[in-house]
């Protein structure tokens, strides 16, 4: 048999949302529940996907089924589309599996030519009515489906409204409304050239089309790379009979909720218009009544509708989003959904529905998307205060969060200036580990280059502070200390607000609220604690942050990048030391100084910790990062460290690469100088040691070597960490467990990961590197171009925020198939980015890691998204 393209209302269901969409599966639910539904049929999405198949055409066969639906549906309401006499109107809407918006929306009164207005006018004994359909007809195709500019419909209307002193729509004279009618054909003409068209069959399938088409819009594709929606879905059309809300004052439109969609309250929510059509109530052209007047005007309709409203509710077991027309004092039902929510609502009511019996815990906790716990951890903007603002630019949404302050464009200047009590705002064209001061003391940071895993984005998402990074509208110029955006310039000291949730930057101070975590949230998480079976660690460099994470539900630290403690300015003179000494023996004695600092910093790391597990990694980034580039700075370090200039600049010179991410970094810093691991396992296991002695602690440290690709290269390391262990031990005359591993971010260690894993007690899987190696992308200048593959439909997503399952995946998950059988104890994790996004989360629960780890402020979007992922399990099997 032959594909089935349409849907009657009455033969599809609310399972059938793949291929009816959200909407379409919705109606014809409600048409089963036996709900006062305008009947009608859905055209499917994948009617959507094979129209775009075969180059933009609709098959003759899918053409043949929508006509044949429609005589089936005439006989139904009894009239036919079409007729000039009692024409069939209909509404044609666009509804795909998750509700979009920036997708073609409505066409209303789809149906009506010259003639049949004439018919509609006698039928209904009702000339305005008539003309009114037609003129908003006429506006509605031409906007959504010929893409005319709606501004100059409005002109045409204003116009005619001032000429007769009509202050609202609704005033308008049948006479006025023929009026607008002749001008918008006119307009109409003008701008495509031909008449607009007469023949309803021709309406309908261009409007058919016009809404498949949407599926692709930029606004659209935006809209699903930012919502995780899959680009080959597709979108279903509803054609669906009319009942007109604009018949009179017997009749109207309105949307309500059945839990306020803000706060959760459960408690009927919405509004409506008399003598209206839908578009009206959303363009708030006029001013809505709230849903609760209707109790007064008509107390039958409002009984009703909140009967439907809880039946609705009860079947679907989640709050409703409707909408409904009043058509001559009869209800009508267009519209349900389960409705969008903010966070705290969306906590509310799933907690209340649990408490209200209605759900289990374990379905409660699908009903809240990780991502929107986001909006609950961080400063916002006051809602008032954003709304009266416009932005200036729009960069990366890095770090979450929102953030106002002045700008300063060197850290010291924004570490002084913090010092002040200012609130900075530390605007750099990228930033780099020698910036970290500078971001810690900053409100927000903004840059100019970079994408979701440079330097600022990774370091951000660290420290919870608001980010937007890589905004290429801007013209920074540091060393003049301004930028430019949309032609105006801001200096050092300038206010502005950055939006850290939407890359949105602001030119001026707009007030902030402080994070309000309710009791909703803390039980909500008990029950994802109490389901999930992957571990949530955190990545945190610092004793604060890792308190924080444990503050968020940490369980221990997945990652600690020793790199960013060595930049304090006290410690940072004996870490130049020990890159520019020429012999060992230099080396060791700087490295001697470091070796009480490192262990201080674990020490109180371990504190935080509180017993839970710690990884720290040995020192990662090239060398080079940690010396001044700049002339004069090199003088001044010269004559600290007693050496001439030339010499210094030389060495500094020597350490200079093409390619650093793939020069002198990771296990290969430990490969040329051993002593540098031997000085950071003896730090770990020391502090390790202490920290038992002197508060109980029991801490099994896990020493991570980065980068590694060749199993000699680990064991070459392993072999230094081992020494230094024994001996420190030795020292303290105190024996301690500790676990050496790897990270797994080199594609090759993944496809050699059965000769690694005989010789490592751990992989974490560090995807930043990883996804970097597998495209060859650099994760620093990847932002730039990627704009391009997003909108040229190349790529959904960035593959450093959301993990590339298919190629990234690939390897991660054929790494843990070789571990495994060579290593079943082996521990699995992973650190990178990806471990604080839902849907990467729920990958690596399916492929058997035992934990993510990821910076702190995700870790309670991590531990519901685990969750989700265990339920959903649970649920396939
Ligand atoms: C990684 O590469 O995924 C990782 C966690 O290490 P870093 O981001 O420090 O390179
Ligand atoms: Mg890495």
């Amino acid at each position: 048999m032959s594909k089935k393209y349409v849907y009657l209302f009455s033969e599809g269901n609310a399972n059938m949302r793949e291929l009816l969409g959200g909407k379409g599966a919705n109606l014809a639910e409600m048409t089963n529940l036996g709900l006062p539904v305008p009947q009608g049929f859905t055209v499917t999405t994948e009617a959507c996907t094979r129209y775009h198949e075969d180059g933009q055409k609709i098959a003759s066969e899918i053409v043949d089924e929508i006509y044949a639906a429609m005589e089936k549906v005439e006989k139904i309401v009894g009239k036919k589309f079409g007729d000039l006499e009692n024409p069939f109107l209909v509404s044609v809407r666009s509804g795909a599996r998750a509700s979009m918006p920036g997708m073609m929306d409505t066409i209303l009164n789809l149906g009506l030519n010259d003639v049949a207005v004439k018919g509609l006018a006698k039928q209904t004994n009702n000339e305005r009515f008539a003309y009114d359909s037609y003129r908003r007809f006429i506006q509605m195709f031409s906007d959504v489906v010929m893409e005319i500019d709606k501004t100059k419909f409005d002109a045409i209307l204003d116009d005619v409204k001032e000429k007769n002193g009509a202050k609202a729509d609704t005033d308008l004279t049948a006479e006025n409304l023929k009026e607008v009618v002749e001008r918008y054909k006119e307009l109409y003409k003008k701008e495509m050239g031909n008449d607009f068209p007469q023949d309803p069959k021709v309406q309908l399938l261009e409007s058919v089309k016009a809404v498949f088409r949407s599926w692709n819009n930029p606004r659209a594709i935006v809209y699903r790379r930012l919502n995780d929606i899959p680009g080959d879905w597709g979108t279903a059309v509803n054609v669906q009979a009319m009942v007109f809300g604009n018949m009179g004052d017997d009749s109207g439109t309105g949307v309500a909720f059945t839990r306020d969609p803000s706060t959760g309250e459960k408690k009927l929510y919405g509004e409506y218009l008399m003598n209206a059509q839908g578009e009206d109530v959303v363009a708030g052209i006029r001013t809505p009544e709230p849903i609760s007047h209707l109790q007064n005007t008509l107390p039958e309709i409002y009984d009703q509708f909140v009967n439907i409203a809880q039946k609705l509710e009860d079947h679907y077991r989640d709050m409703q989003d409707m909408e409904f027309t009043i058509e001559k004092g009869k209800l009508y039902m267009l519209q349900t959904r389960n409705g969008k929510r903010t966070a705290k609502a969306a906590l509310k009511i799933a907690v209340d529905l649990v408490n209200e019996g209605k759900l289990t815990k374990e379905e409660a906790l699908l009903k809240v998307e990780p991502k929107q716990l986001d909006a609950l951890l961080h400063p916002a903007f006051d809602p008032k205060a954003l709304k009266a603002a416009d932005p200036i630019a729009k960069g990366l949404p890095a770090s979450p969060g929102a953030a106002a302050g002045q700008i300063y464009f060197t850290a010291e200047e924004a570490v002084e200036a913090g010092k002040n009590g200012q609130k900075v705002i530390l605007v750099r064209l990228e930033t780099s580990p020698e910036d970290i001061e500078g971001m810690h003391v900053a409100e927000g940071i903004l840059t100019g280059r970079g994408g979701m895993t440079s330097h600022a984005a990774v370091v951000a998402r660290g420290m919870g502070r608001c980010c937007v990074a890589g905004c290429s509208e801007l013209t920074i110029n540091e060393t003049e200390k301004y930028f430019i955006a949309k032609g105006k310039k801001y200096n050092e000291g300038d206010f502005i607000s950055l939006d850290g949730s939407t890359g949105y930057v602001y030119g001026e101070s707009i007030a902030t609220q402080p994070p309000a975590v309710s009791g909703d949230f803390a039980t909500f998480m008990e029950w994802a604690d109490a389901t999930r079976t992957l571990k949530v660690m955190t990545n945190a460099d610092t004793p604060k942050d890792a308190a924080q994470a444990v503050k968020f539900g940490a369980e221990g630290i997945g990652l600690c990048r020793t790199e960013h403690m060595f930049f304090d300015e006290t410690r940072i003179p004996a870490v130049r030391e020990m890159i520019v000494a020429r012999t060992e023996e230099q080396r060791r004695k700087a490295l001697a100084k470091l070796l009480p600092i490192q262990k201080g910093d674990f020490k109180g790391l371990y504190e935080a910790m509180e017993g839970r597990p710690v990884t720290v990694r040995l020192l990662d980034p090239p060398l080079h990062e940690f010396l001044p580039h700049e002339d004069d700075d090199i003088q001044d370090l010269a004559k600290e460290m007693g050496l001439d200039f030339e010499e210094l600049k030389g060495i500094v010179q020597s350490l200079q690469e093409f390619n650093p991410m793939l020069g002198h970094r990771g296990c290969r810093l430990a490969v040329t100088y051993p002593e540098i691991a031997e000085m950071q396992a003896r730090a770990i296991i020391e502090a390790a040691i202490e920290v038992k002695q002197e508060k109980g602690y029991d801490i099994v440290p896990e020493i991570m070597v980065p980068l590694v690709g060749e199993v000699k290269e680990f064991s070459y390391v392993k072999e230094a960490i081992d020494k230094a262990a024994k001996a420190a031990m030795e020292d303290k005359g105190v024996d301690i467990d500790y676990k050496v591993g790897t990270m797994i971010e080199v594609p090759r260690a993944a496809l050699t990961a059965d000769e690694i894993a005989k010789e490592a007690e751990f992989f974490s899987f560090g995807t930043n590197d990883m996804t970097q190696m597998t495209f060859g992308f650099s994760r620093d200048d990847a932002g730039k171009f990627l704009e391009d593959y997003y909108s040229k439909s190349i790529f959904e997503s960035d593959p450093f925020a959301k993990l590339d399952q298919k190629g990234v995946g690939k390897l991660v998950n054929m790494a843990v198939e070789l571990a495994k059988p060579v290593n079943p104890e082996i521990k699995l994790g992973i650190c990178g980015e990806h471990g604080g996004d839902p849907s990467s989360v729920e990958f690596c629960h399916n492929i058997g890691l035992n934990y993510v780890s990821c910076s702190p402020y995700r870790v309670p979007i991590a531990r519901l998204a685990a969750a989700q992922a265990r339920v959903k399990e649970i649920l396939n099997k």
